[in-house]
């Protein structure tokens, strides 16, 4: 490993002149991704910049009843949290169902949505890769993918998105809110996550020395009813082969709302619009909610062996997700 310098800030502003100072700085917050990618020598940095003191931490439940979420908040917090266990179950599970335990009560908001994709391509630096090294091609394309994306692919990188409560977050409208030397953005979460496409390695549409500061979630009433259903090799410890994030309200036992995230398939946090659309004003039946869950994935790339289960595995996931939360209601048919 190369000598790397460290600075610790304690204020956001700190953090952020001394990521502009010198080139090639990243911000360090828990450390469980980059500390990984120091080791193995897929991230480079020359300086890395502690954010762990900043007075990122507010976790509130709005006059409004949506969410606040300050990017230091550490995983098992928000999880654990009684308003989001009460308003948004589906967060607080997505986020129990996240890596281990120590990683949780390490791990912040803000590198959660920040954190690195899992490709072993990315991860080996025999492989070459066009996220880590711009137009050097992709050394997996044709072997090592059963992780992989089936959604939002391109020629240059189908690396799949790894974080498990930015699904829920998509199915949320959450609002990504950064500060950099400019000034303070906000984006729509959908837009915070870029697909490939022909730019792979450009994964969020900020420059490196814009800080997450805190994330927000309008309020959405029916978010109790809601569900994270991941499915994975094994039980715990592992990422997602698929998931679904699912919020319903029915009336009569037709779908009044629905908003559906889509985990382990996609290079992005998926929203699943389509299905959502083809859902609105119809009942609430398993066959209505397979013919959603088709739609959705019709467009997705089926053509690779080793992970076009996928398709199919998202499709069922989807449905079960959908079935879970009508039962809760009570409204199944
Ligand atoms: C073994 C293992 C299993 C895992 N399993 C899962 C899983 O099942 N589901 C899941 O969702 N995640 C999983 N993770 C990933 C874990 O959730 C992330 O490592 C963690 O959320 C990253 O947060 P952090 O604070 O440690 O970020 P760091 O590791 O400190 O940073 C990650 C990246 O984000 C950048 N960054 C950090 N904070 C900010 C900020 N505020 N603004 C801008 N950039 C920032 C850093 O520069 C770095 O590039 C797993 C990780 C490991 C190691």
């Amino acid at each position: 490993m190369k000598p790397i310098a460290f600075a610790r800030a304690e204020t956001v502003d700190d953090a952020i002149t001394a990521v502009t100072a010198r080139p090639n700085t990243v911000f360090l917050a828990g450390g469980t991704t980059l500390v990984d990618m120091l080791r193995i020598g897929a991230m480079q940095p020359d300086n890395v910049v502690d954010v762990n003191r900043l007075p990122l931490t507010e976790l509130e439940i709005t006059a409004d009843g949506g969410l606040r979420i300050g990017a230091m908040v550490r995983m098992s917090e928000v999880a654990a949290d009684p308003g989001v266990r009460e308003r948004y179950p589906f967060l607080s599970v997505a986020l129990w169902k996240g890596a281990t335990a120590q990683i949780r009560n390490m791990a912040s908001m803000g590198g959660n949505l920040m954190q690195k994709v899992r490709c072993p391509g990315f991860r080996d630096v025999a492989f070459a890769c066009n996220k880590r090294n711009p137009g050097s091609g992709c050394g997996v394309l044709d072997g090592l993918h059963r992780g992989n994306a089936v959604l939002g692919t391109s020629e240059h990188c189908f690396a799949m998105h790894p974080s498990d409560v930015a699904i829920p977050l998509t199915a949320l409208d959450a609002v990504v809110h950064v500060q950099g030397p400019k000034g303070t953005r906000s984006f729509a979460f959908d837009d915070f996550f870029l697909i490939p496409a022909d730019t792979p390695h450009i994964e969020h549409p900020i420059s490196p020395d814009e800080l997450v500061v805190r994330i927000d979630v309008p309020p959405l009433a029916y978010a109790t009813t809601s569900h994270y259903l991941k499915v994975r090799d094994r039980e715990s410890y592992e990422f997602a082969a698929a998931s679904a994030a699912v919020a319903l309200d029915l009336v009569d036992g037709s779908v009044a709302n629905v908003r559906i995230g889509l985990g382990g398939v996609a290079t992005k946090p998926w929203r699943a619009r389509i299905a959502e659309s083809m859902l609105i004003g119809r009942s609430a039946t398993k066959e209505n909610f397979a013919i959603a869950a088709a739609a959705e994935l019709a467009a997705a790339d089926g053509s690779n062996p080793m992970n076009k289960f996928k398709v199919t595995l998202a499709q069922r996931t989807l449905v079960r997700a959908l079935e879970t939360v009508t039962v809760q209601i009570g409204g199944h048919k």
